[in-house]
C-alpha cells in the first residue's frame, strides 16, 4: 500500500459539520444532519487530507 496519509478529515455538504478520521476507520458514522428534514444522514464528503 502507498496510501501514506494519517488523517482524513471529512465534511458534511450539508451543515459543515467536520470530523477527522484515520484511513483504516474508514468514513465517520452517517449520524443525524441538522440541516436536514427528519431523520437523514450526513453527506460526507473528504474535505483534506492531512499528511
Ligand atoms: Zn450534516
Amino acid at each position: 500500500m502507498s496510501l501514506i496519509f494519517k488523517r482524513i478529515e471529512y465534511m458534511c455538504t450539508y451543515c459543515g459539520k467536520k470530523e477527522t478520521r484515520s484511513p483504516s476507520m474508514g468514513r465517520p458514522q452517517p449520524g443525524k444532519c441538522p440541516r436536514k428534514n427528519g431523520d437523514k444522514p450526513h453527506s460526507w464528503v473528504i474535505n483534506r487530507r492531512l499528511g
